[in-house]
């Protein structure tokens, strides 16, 4: 009678040679070609994570609503930078409801510093649609149905919290699949991200999918870096077609990205007597709804003209106009060059919308740390002593 194979001999008969594998990976490189079965890649993936996995919080819960706010927090932006947010905004909004039944301009204020401010308003609003219903969306598609959760965002909550095998596909780990199989095509372009996607549903653990879709992120956070790859610690480097091609550091393949344009602006930092006047950004634009110094676009370079346009903006005189100095603030399309000048107002503006603003107001120096202000704002009030937020 023949003997049953072990699971690790059919592993082993099942992996490619070499010479099989560089084969495949040059016949498949346009479109991604399998580095190996992919139970051998999960193996190695997971048990590596399991063994170095950072300790963050959002990993030490299976609730719905506190993995969903690490991943809106998460989405361009560091580890680090997140973690003090993600306790504090914890605290402060418990649950979908707490959240969803606080004013926007708290939820800004704890967002404060973190930058993208789209991500709270929607964060918010989703809160909102979910709280009208019975329960927690408990899958991808009912996810997916709640207006401003978009698709990685729900198959990370589907996947981790309710373990449902569904694949995801963020930053990191586009580039380690477009690295593992070697894909050449532009993964910023709709048909290179599909098949990234696709790349990702055949490689999916579909037993523990939580587990997996993490340690593909770490693994691209900690070791399979942009520009730097650590291919001698990755748990993945005899798999990897990239690798074993001397082609990782060239992929993923993606257009370059355009530079931020350079946006001239004027802003002032006006005293009404002890209280600083700053003005709230009407909700559809840039800094929607926090509060800042009030700015105009433009290059003046002239202190009357200066002075001209923010009496029109504010409605009011200024005295004693002078510069503060400049504050150089970059965003993913634009580098904003902003002139910043310090000036006094008999009184604060009336009436409602004016520009860009919906509101304005003037504030003591020890309350503006409660407001929802943007770096740019802290950056602009920091010219000036005694404003700083
Ligand atoms: Fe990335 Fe290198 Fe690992 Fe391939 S071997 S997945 S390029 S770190």
């Amino acid at each position: 009678m023949a003997s049953t194979p072990t699971k690790d001999a059919t592993r082993k008969r099942a992996r490619p040679s070499q010479a099989d594998h560089a084969r495949g990976a040059a016949q498949g490189a346009a479109q991604g070609a399998l580095p190996s079965p992919a139970s051998e890649l999960q193996e190695r993936i997971r048990a590596w994570y399991l063994a170095v996995a950072r300790d963050l919080p959002w990993r030490r819960t299976r609730d719905p609503y506190a993995i969903w706010l690490s991943e809106v927090m998460l989405q361009q932006t560091r580890v680090d930078t997140v973690l003090p947010y993600y306790g504090r905004f914890l605290a402060r909004f418990p649950s979908v409801r707490a959240l969803a039944e606080a004013p926007e301009p708290e939820v800004l204020a704890a967002w404060s510093g973190l930058g993208y401010y789209r991500r709270a308003r929607m964060l918010h609003a989703a809160a909102q649609a979910i709280a009208d219903r019975a329960s927690f969306p408990g899958s991808r598609d009912a996810l997916l149905a709640v207006p401003g959760i978009g698709p990685y965002t729900a198959a990370a909550v589907a996947s981790i919290a309710f373990g449902e095998p569904v694949e995801l596909v963020d930053g990191n780990v586009a580039r380690v699949l477009s690295r593992l199989f070697a894909f050449e095509g532009d993964v910023r372009s709709t048909a290179g991200l599909r098949r990234i996607w696709e790349l990702a549903k055949q490689v999916l653990d579909r037993h523990d999918p939580a587990t997996w879709n993490q340690a593909l992120m770490e693994l691209g956070a900690t070791v399979c870096l942009p520009r730097k790859p650590r291919c001698s610690g990755c748990p993945a480097s005899q798999l990897c077609v990239a690798r074993e091609r001397g082609v990782a550091e060239l992929l993923p393949r993606a257009r370059a990205k355009a530079r931020p344009s350079p946006e001239p602006r004027v802003a002032l930092v006006a005293r009404v007597g002890t209280r600083v006047l700053l003005g709230r950004r009407c909700s559809e634009l840039r800094f929607g709804g926090l509060w800042e110094p009030p700015s105009l676009e433009g290059d003046l370079v002239e202190e009357e003209a200066v002075s001209a346009r923010f009496e029109e903006l504010l409605g009011s005189p200024l005295r004693a106009l002078a510069p503060a100095g400049r504050v150089v603030h970059v965003l993913s399309h634009r580098r904003l060059e902003v002139a910043v000048y310090s000036a006094e107002l008999p009184s604060v503006p009336e009436g409602v919308a004016r520009g860009d603003y919906a509101a304005f107001a003037a504030f003591e120096a020890d309350a503006l740390a409660r407001l929802g202000t943007s770096t740019f704002a802290r950056k602009l009030l920091a010219l000036c002593p005694g404003d700083r937020p």
